[in-house]
């Protein structure tokens, strides 16, 4: 079995190196061949330097680069199709996700096809807290689901989850709901949260309410209009 890790990178300079030492005891421990996989998503600042500097050590690594920032949905979707893992484990670049979780979210894929973290004491500043427990509460009841915490990067996939996904701007937010709707079994596990000690947050209120609020909007319709037919050749 190979375990592919995506990681999402907008300026993360001073985070990898710290991620890296967290990231390869913890993989390095479970036993299984992995690789690791850099999207960076057009950063400005050095992190494309710190990723070489750290590949030199480590041939697990692997490193993709977008000309331009084009956003977490891309650069997950990009990781997803690079991956060779029968496991893809996708986490954030800047130590806010805990990879002492990743085998426990791994380990769920026993009774799940999709297993995705539940940040239950969540180290955010009090705004995003408030405004993602808005929009949690409004996805819920749109889309009819009870999913406490989509919007955790830490995930993992059996690979055939992700085959036939197709995704678009913003929709990293709603990974659990269109892996379900294609027929695969999603679970939550609940994992640790840090705050962020280097560099910023890419999204402020507007981009983390008024475009996933339209997002949802369409999620909401592709349930809703999702073709559900049993059939037989007679
Ligand atoms: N990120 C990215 N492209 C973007 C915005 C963010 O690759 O356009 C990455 C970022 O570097 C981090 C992860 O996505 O690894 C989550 O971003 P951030 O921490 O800013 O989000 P927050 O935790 O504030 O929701
Ligand atoms: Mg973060």
């Amino acid at each position: 079995m190979i375990i592919s890790i995506v990681i999402p990178v907008y300026n993360e300079e001073k985070n990898l190196p710290l991620l890296t030492e967290n990231i390869f005891p913890v993989m390095q421990n479970m036993g299984e061949e992995f690789e690791v996989i850099f999207v960076d998503d057009g950063s400005t600042d050095k992190s494309l330097a710190v990723m070489r500097d750290l590949r030199n050590t480590r041939s697990q690594i692997r490193i993709i680069r977008f000309e331009r920032n084009c956003g977490q949905s891309a650069a997950f979707d990009c990781g997803f199709k690079a991956a060779k893992g029968d496991i893809i484990v996708t986490l954030d670049a800047d130590l806010q996700n805990d990879p002492n979780d990743i085998p426990k979210m791994v380990e769920k894929l026993k009774t799940c096809d999709m297993a995705y973290g539940w940040r239950r004491k969540r180290q955010d500043p009090l705004l995003k807290l408030l405004s993602s427990k808005i929009a949690n509460y409004i996805r819920n009841k749109l889309t009819g689901e009870d999913i406490k915490d989509t919007g955790c990067s830490l995930k993992a996939y059996k690979k055939e989850c992700l085959n036939n996904l197709k995704l678009y701007n913003g929709m990293h937010r709603f990974l659990p709901t269109l892996v379900g709707l294609e027929g695969f079994k999603v679970a939550e596990v609940e994992v640790s949260h840090h705050s962020r000690k280097y560099g910023k947050s890419k999204y402020n209120v507007r981009k983390r309410l008024v475009w996933p609020f339209l997002d949802l909007l369409a999620v909401s319709w592709m349930k809703k209009r999702h073709l559900r037919y049993k059939w037989e050749e007679i």
